[in-house]
């Protein structure tokens, strides 16, 4: 489907001295406040200074017409996500057992989940979509293209996913099927030796080729739609962890050297994240690999695009970063937690490979960390709970993901709590809202500008690695020396306040101080 016109709109006016409105920018002027807190080395006393650091946002609020270039657009989530956003856009029903089903977009946090604005003047909350706090892309607005190393048309490679039900599947077939993934990058050292039989669409020639065509292909995707910007997302297979050598993937020019010279240990993925860069593309990945290493984000940092990553936190790992924040907030101490996994998708193929599952199971397991080191009453220095991952391919499940989780914790004078947790879903259906939140999110951030008082009157965007998407992502990237946040509660209150921020609102709070009646 082409593009079209964004018709994202400033939803609501702040009135405010601190919040400007042009006929294309929203301005905020903000009040940033954090203590810092600082120990004593003597006494060991905590010391607690308030501090305050202005900011200014500025957001552009025109959208313009937008693309989104999918690398494995003819795999399970490609095809999911393309056909959905089809049927959404054309308003295609389809029939099942239970009557008619309307397309929807249930499981995107921007579009089907809502924050609070404010208070009526009764003092009733007032909520708004999350995507109206500030302008964004609608997918139903965009163009979707791709690469795939299987040449299957779309229409095929759906039914080949076994995702989505048949009546749907029966009235966007033939749409689907005109469109051919264009030719991608098969080094077969990084994916599981069973892909081989599905790569018949494959680029010829060396690394520096490959990276040429790739970027080629964003710039004429870009040309033939007319569009203003693109973003591109890696939903292709899991690779491989590549190992990071020094002189070859540690910084920007050596990445640029060792793609020129052609060296083994450069992914697909990561000339993927090198094409898009040098394009002014956003580049995010959806996958567990180590895509975006240190010349990666050397790169992006020097070129000031964008890079996101790594892995979409789709089921599992999403329950995992609620139930361990709520039982460590609680002070109940987790001892242990054991997950199991089986699922029957292609994707499930891929990880049946040793080198493959590792790549999940490393982006799977730090997802606790940050919880247990914020809680030194339950967990001393460098203590940790047992955390095992397991992984299993069961071809009958197909997409139907299969997770069993055992959580057992130590609870008040030595007991224990265990809860066991048993999850079906089509694994699919999960990841692809999460990718139309990456994109929406990874836009958004191309539009936005900020200003720090005490850094002087430059206008510049965010740091490149977007750790604003952590909410969506397993193992989140983030800036050189920056925390990571895997807690699910506060990675959507980052979201939120960071929005709110861009149009001038403070930051939520459930204080309710307005019904403590004084
Ligand atoms: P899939 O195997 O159905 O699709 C992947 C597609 O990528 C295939 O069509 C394959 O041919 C293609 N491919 C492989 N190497 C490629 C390359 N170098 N260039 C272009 N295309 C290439 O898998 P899926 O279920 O769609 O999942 C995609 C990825 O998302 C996997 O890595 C998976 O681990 C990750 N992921 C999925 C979920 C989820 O579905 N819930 C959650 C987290 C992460």
């Amino acid at each position: 489907l082409p593009a079209v016109e964004s018709k994202a709109a400033v939803s609501f006016k702040v009135n405010s001295a601190n919040v400007k409105y042009t006929d294309d920018l929203i301005e905020s002027d903000y009040i940033y406040e954090n203590p810092v807190v600082t120990r004593d080395e003597i006494t060991g006393l905590l010391s607690v200074d308030p501090k305050k650091t202005r900011y200014q946002f500025r957001t552009k609020t025109k959208v313009g017409r937008v693309g989104l270039m999918l690398v494995g657009l003819g795999g399970n989530n490609g095809t999911t996500i393309t056909a959905s956003i089809l049927a959404n856009r054309e308003g295609i029903s389809w029939e099942t057992t239970k009557g008619t089903q309307q397309p929807n977009y249930l499981g995107s946090v921007m579009l089907a989940s809502t924050v609070k604005l404010g208070i009526d003047e009764n003092g009733k909350d007032v909520y708004v979509p999350f995507n109206s706090l500030v302008p964004m892309v609608h997918p139903n607005d965009i163009t979707i293209g791709g690469w795939d190393i299987s040449g299957m048309p779309l229409g095929d490679a759906m039914r080949r996913a076994q995702v989505l039900p048949y009546d749907l599947q029966r009235q966007v077939y033939d749409k689907m099927q005109q469109f051919k993934p264009l030719p991608s990058i098969y080094y077969p050292d990084f994916i599981a030796a069973n892909q081989e039989e599905r790569a018949d669409n494959v680029l010829p020639g060396s690394s520096q080729d490959h990276l040429d065509q790739i970027r080629s292909d964003i710039r004429s995707f870009k040309a033939q739609n007319q569009l203003d910007r693109v973003i591109v997302l890696w939903t292709a297979n899991t690779e491989r962890y590549a190992d990071i050598i020094e002189g070859v993937n540690d910084t920007a020019d050596n990445l640029l050297d060792a793609i020129k010279g052609g060296h083994s240990e450069v992914s697909p993925s990561t000339i993927f994240a090198v094409a898009s860069i040098l394009e002014g593309a956003p580049f995010v990945n959806g996958s567990p690999q180590n895509t975006l290493v240190p010349g990666v984000i050397g790169l992006a940092e020097r070129e000031r695009s964008f890079v996101g990553g790594d892995d979409f936190k789709s089921g599992q790992t999403k329950i995992k970063s609620v139930l361990a924040e709520f039982l460590v907030n609680a002070g109940i101490k987790p001892l242990a937690i054991t997950s199991y996994n089986h699922l029957g998708n292609n994707d499930g193929y891929n990880l049946s490979a040793p080198a493959q599952f590792r790549s999940k199971e490393i982006s799977k397991s730090s997802v606790v960390d940050d919880m247990v080191s914020a809680n030194h009453i339950l967990y001393k220095k460098g203590e940790h709970p047992d955390h095992t991952i397991v992984i299993k391919y069961v071809p009958s499940v197909g997409d139907s993901k299969r997770a069993l989780d055992e959580y057992v914790s130590e609870i008040f004078m030595g007991g224990l709590s265990t809860i066991s947790l048993y999850n079906t879903c089509e694994d699919s259906l999960l990841a692809s809202p999460l990718i139309i939140d990456l994109f929406m999110m990874t836009e958004l951030m191309t539009r936005v500008s900020y200003r720090v008082e005490s850094e002087g009157d430059e206008w510049q965007p965010f740091h490149s690695v977007l750790s604003i998407l952590s909410y969506m992502l397993k193992a989140p990237v983030v800036a050189p020396n920056t925390p990571v946040v895997n807690a699910l509660a506060k990675q959507r209150m980052a979201m939120e306040n960071i929005m709110r921020a861009f149009v001038g609102l403070p930051p939520n709070n459930e204080m309710l101080l307005e019904h403590k009646a004084f």
